[in-house]
């Protein structure tokens, strides 16, 4: 595929000439070097290589230009690339790809799949532009919230309905980080290994249900306005999700 390219300072774009993403580029550049700042200061991180974007029109596109040929929204390759949508419905731009990569390229990517999207989800603060913790707080008083240990195991986490998993892991990855703090999340996150129970007792000095626990009031203090349960009940309903 023959590939325009836009470099800034953290990435090199590719994008297809006559597509939306070219016409935008320049927007796409200034949101992505928004992101990618946020993160990288946060973490107390510089990634050595830029971030190659690639802007495909569709899923299929993604897949295509991969070489899985899996459609596909949004992907990162684990190691400095990204393939994203760009059309009018679709703009799988901002925060999520960057910080998966950001983290993986100078941090560590660890086993579970729910702390990966967990610190992906913290970046990305809202799903469906809900806040993280308004979902959390629904399914906590409307008894579907998912346990930690249940989505620790990443075949579970990938089993049970993406709008319950991540709000859920990007709340969790946000209680940890302002309670513990940024240095003692990332030791953390680089030294889990297969057994999570134990890595977290060491650098928490707390066993991960006392943790929870914590969360899970923590979650029930915060003031939610009827609205925005209203909203939420509506996008389920847009998106098929029944749990009666
Ligand atoms: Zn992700």
């Amino acid at each position: 595929m023959d590939w325009c390219k836009k470099e800034s300072s953290n990435y090199i774009f590719h994008y297809q000439k006559g597509s939306l993403a070219e016409k935008h580029i320049d927007k796409i550049i200034e949101l992505q070097e928004i992101c990618n700042k946020f993160i990288s200061n946060s973490l107390k991180v510089k990634m050595k290589e830029k971030i190659k974007y690639y802007l495909c029109s569709t899923p299929e596109e993604v897949g295509e230009v991969y070489g899985d040929n899996e459609p596909c929204n949004g992907f990162n390759d684990g190691l400095d690339k990204i393939y994203a949508v760009y059309n009018k419905e679709v703009k799988c731009v901002g925060f999520h790809e960057d910080a998966h990569i950001i983290s993986y390229n100078t941090i560590s990517r660890p086993k579970q799949a729910f702390l990966r999207e967990g610190l992906a989800m913290f970046y990305d603060k809202v799903w469906w532009g809900i806040p993280n913790y308004a979902w959390a707080k629904y399914f906590l008083s409307n008894g579907i919230y998912l346990h930690i240990k249940e989505l620790l195991v990443n075949d579970n986490f990938y089993k049970h309905n993406d709008v319950i998993t991540y709000p859920v892991a990007g709340a969790f990855v946000e209680y940890l980080i302002l309670s513990f703090g940024i240095e003692s999340f990332k030791t953390f996150y680089s030294s889990v290994g297969e057994d999570f129970d134990s890595a977290f007792k060491t650098v928490f000095d707390y066993s991960i249900k006392h943790i929870e626990d914590k969360f899970i009031r923590y979650i029930d203090a915060i003031g939610i306005d009827e609205a925005i349960y209203d909203l939420i009940k509506v996008k389920l309903r847009e998106k098929h999700f029944s749990y009666e």
